[in-house]
């Protein structure tokens, strides 16, 4: 669970990749952060919002092939770290029009092949009803995350794991389900995110 907070001389932090001016990361130090290493493709840009919309809701689903040019060069750096599984995490937490297509396959089916392992899916939506049959407070202390770990993967975890998602923004949820999968046993928690938001 150590993370490491120190900084390179680009100033930029080691574990989630800010840009910083001194030698402290303040995204890091204002809050417990539980992946150990955060990679990016993309900083998040017009174009990159656009693709993700178009294969999102649109009918463009091979846009996402996109995303593959930065894979390869991150490939490297991914296979420095021994990863038991890649995890997936459950569709779109925001509202959905229609059926969103997840972006992320593609790329998880690239490193699926590349780096040889295999794709878990341990969390699961946390119920509607669950949520509402508690009061405000309750709400606000449980609801940390919309997501839980699945019955058969409570406290069998092991090993690395790489969680892949399409967007980082403020990074909240991501971390929630770092935390979820260091509590059910995952040694070390990394993060692949498809486009970072500037910072
Ligand atoms: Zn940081």
């Amino acid at each position: 669970m150590e993370t490491d907070k120190s900084v390179t001389k680009s100033s930029q932090c080691k574990t989630c990749k800010s840009t910083i001016d001194s030698n402290e990361c303040e995204y890091c130090n204002s809050r417990n952060i539980f992946f150990s290493n955060l990679n990016y493709l993309r900083i998040k840009g017009d174009l990159e919002r656009q693709i993700i919309q178009k294969v999102k809701f649109g009918n463009s689903p091979h846009l996402s092939n996109f995303f593959r040019i930065g894979l390869r060069k991150l490939l490297p750096e991914l296979k420095k770290v021994t990863y038991t599984a890649i995890i997936e995490i459950p569709s779109s937490k925001n509202t959905i029009r229609k059926r969103p297509i997840p972006v992320c396959h593609t790329v998880i089916k690239f490193l699926k092949e590349k780096l040889g392992i295999r794709i878990l899916n341990p969390f699961k939506k946390k119920s509607k009803e669950l949520q509402s049959g508690k009061n405000f407070r309750e709400r606000f202390i449980h609801a940390q995350t919309a997501f839980e770990i699945k019955k058969i993967y409570q406290n069998s975890l092991s090993g690395n794991y790489l969680l892949v998602d399409d967007v980082f923004t403020t990074g909240a949820t991501i971390n929630e389900l770092a935390k979820l999968l260091l509590i059910n046993g995952a040694d070390r928690v990394d993060v692949l995110v498809l486009v970072k938001g500037k910072n």
